[in-house]
């Protein structure tokens, strides 16, 4: 369990090495899961929420993509392929997950495999 202001500071460290620091700053704070997720972000009060996460690096991360950036269409998945090209395999894998329920529900299957052409694995997980 990461301290507040051990949550502060690796805020600003993946801001400065995964988004040349030009996010604006967000506080980061922990607080119990309410449903099954892993992390939120609310915007108006500048403050992403990390809940019990078994990976709070890769959550935040996740919510870090968020800031702009509403929902998990096109320009979200871009951020994530940024991650996975900067080493964040996970991000890949999340990636993958987001194109597959997207082109499940706009049955786009074609897109799928344009995005997917580079895509090996395919994750499971749970991020708002
Ligand atoms: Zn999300």
């Amino acid at each position: 369990m990461k301290r507040i202001d051990e949550l502060d500071a690796l805020f600003a460290a993946l801001n400065a090495r995964f988004f040349d620091g030009r996010l604006p700053t967000y506080r980061i704070r922990r607080r119990p899961s309410q449903q099954a997720e892993h992390g939120f972000i609310e915007d108006a009060a500048r403050t992403i929420w990390v809940c019990d996460s078994p990976d709070v690096r890769a959550t935040l991360l996740h919510e870090m993509c968020h800031i702009g950036t509403a929902g998990h269409g096109r320009l979200f998945r871009a951020k994530l392929r940024r991650l996975a090209r900067h080493g964040e395999t996970w991000a890949q894998a999340e990636r993958a997950y987001y194109l597959r329920e997207e082109s499940g529900l706009k049955a786009r299957p074609w897109v799928a495999l344009w995005e997917l052409s580079n895509d090996l694995r395919f994750g499971s997980f749970v991020r708002a």
